[in-house]
């Protein structure tokens, strides 16, 4: 089975926004052992997206297209494909009353233009919108297949995994169910993984399912990801579940959180577990940690507060560290602790350090001091020596930081 992708929109071709759907699609085409040979971008011209539809039929058994399913004038990927399929474009009143009400509920009446999102070609199917107006559509041509989606990702994917998927991988004859997961670690380098793998990684090849891929994802760690493919879900779950245990047991002190966990995600609900609540000090990042906190749902439960205490006297005057060099392990320790009291927290967590470019006090560019105060009065610290730019810098504190805490909450409180 072959599926390629066209990739509609002159933006993608103006360089206005970079083509992510293809490799996002690219990505889950390979991992349902479906093979894409051919990836293009075309304008919003009906004569060269019929072009490029025909062209990748011709090698193609199916072919993807996404964007240009909106309501203007632009949008004109219906109109190519109900022109590849020589079949003439339907108004589907119950889509277009899908669509009407989806503007009622917000209060706003329905432009015409819309109705144009409501259009199906002849002979083909579409598919429910879930997440925007414009439905996606399958569209069969000859044995062959066109399945067009819309442009927005978030509404691309959520119809890939419904229907497109299912839909392949019946074309393909093929039962099997593939499903991922991602084990997130933070503190080891990808050759160190690799290396702590190799027995796993060995006995993976042979056995060849599931799949196992390491994924450099900057400052937010190096992610694990197993693929298991099976005659059920259960079954690959049941795999999936198998080889996460050997990989946790020869990495599992890296191993923070799996798929759409985050290093914030996870120690918020470890602190909330407990019961406990957080007051932050953060000097060198300046509210970032914070920042990341807040943008989980739910940690007003956890999160007091942060005094940004950039300036020194603040650390002095606020935060009840005594005078001297403040990018030092002490100072750490008596930043968490004075956040704890200024911020009525169980837990304070401190960062102080040089993101650089220039050395401050002697001190070298990437260097973090993290401090912890736990609620029984300990109060411990850490350095971590960072590489990379200021906003690089800045950023791997927040996580190094975050898994300090998260490493000596596991510790025990
Ligand atoms: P809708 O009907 O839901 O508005 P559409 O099918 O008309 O979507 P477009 O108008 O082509 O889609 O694109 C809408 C937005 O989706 C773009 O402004 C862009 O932000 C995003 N987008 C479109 N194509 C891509 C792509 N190939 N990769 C990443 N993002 C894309």
């Amino acid at each position: 089975m072959r599926c390629d992708v066209v990739a509609v929109g002159t933006e993608l071709l103006l360089g206005q926004i970079v083509d992510t759907n293809s490799s996002w699609l690219g990505e889950q085409l390979s991992l349902a052992g479906i093979d894409s040979h051919l990836q293009v971008k075309v304008g919003d011209n009906q004569a060269r997206i019929v072009r490029a539809l025909r062209s990748a039929l011709e090698d193609a058994d199916a072919v993807i297209v996404c964007g240009g399913l909106g309501p203007t004038h632009d949008d004109i990927t219906r109109e190519s494909i109900a022109e590849v399929m020589g079949a003439p474009l339907e108004l589907r009143d119950d889509i277009a009353q899908r669509i009407e009400s989806m503007f009622t509920a917000r209060g706003r009446r329905m432009p015409a233009n819309n109705l144009r999102q409501a259009e199906v070609p002849r002979g083909a199917e579409p598919i429910d919108q879930r997440r925007g107006t414009a439905p996606g559509l399958i569209c069969p041509v000859g044995d062959k297949v066109v399945y067009a989606v819309p442009g927005v990702p978030y509404e691309m994917t959520e119809m890939y995994e419904r229907a497109i998927l299912p839909d392949l991988l019946r074309r393909a004859g093929s039962a099997a169910t593939i499903r991922s997961r991602v084990l997130r670690t933070w503190g080891e380098s990808e050759s160190g993984l690799n290396e702590r793998l190799q027995g796993v990684i060995e006995r993976l090849e042979h056995e060849g399912n599931p799949t196992l891929a390491f994924l450099a994802s900057g400052w937010e760690g190096i992610k694990v990801r197993l693929t298991a493919k099976a005659g059920t879900a259960d079954g690959a779950a049941s795999l999936l579940d198998r080889w996460e245990r050997e990989v946790r047991d020869q990495v599992g002190d890296v191993v923070f959180g799996t798929d759409a966990e985050t290093m914030e995600s996870v120690v918020l609900g470890m602190l909330k577990d407990r019961g406990l609540t957080l007051g932050i000090a953060e000097s060198v990042t300046g509210g970032l940690v914070a920042g990341r906190l807040t943008n989980v749902p739910g940690a007003s439960a956890v999160l007091r507060g942060c005094v940004v205490s950039y300036a020194s006297e603040v650390k002095f005057d606020v935060l009840g560290v005594e005078r001297g060099p403040v990018v030092t392990e002490q100072a750490a320790r008596q930043m968490a602790a004075g956040a704890r009291r200024v911020l009525g927290a169980d837990v304070g967590l401190a960062l102080t350090g040089v993101a650089g470019p220039e050395s401050q006090d002697g001190v070298e560019p990437g260097t973090l001091c993290v401090g912890i105060a736990m609620p029984d009065g300990t109060e411990t610290s850490s350095t971590v020596r960072l590489p990379g730019t200021r906003d690089v810098m800045r950023q791997l504190s927040v996580i190094s930081a975050l898994d300090a805490l998260r490493r000596r909450i596991e510790a025990g409180t």
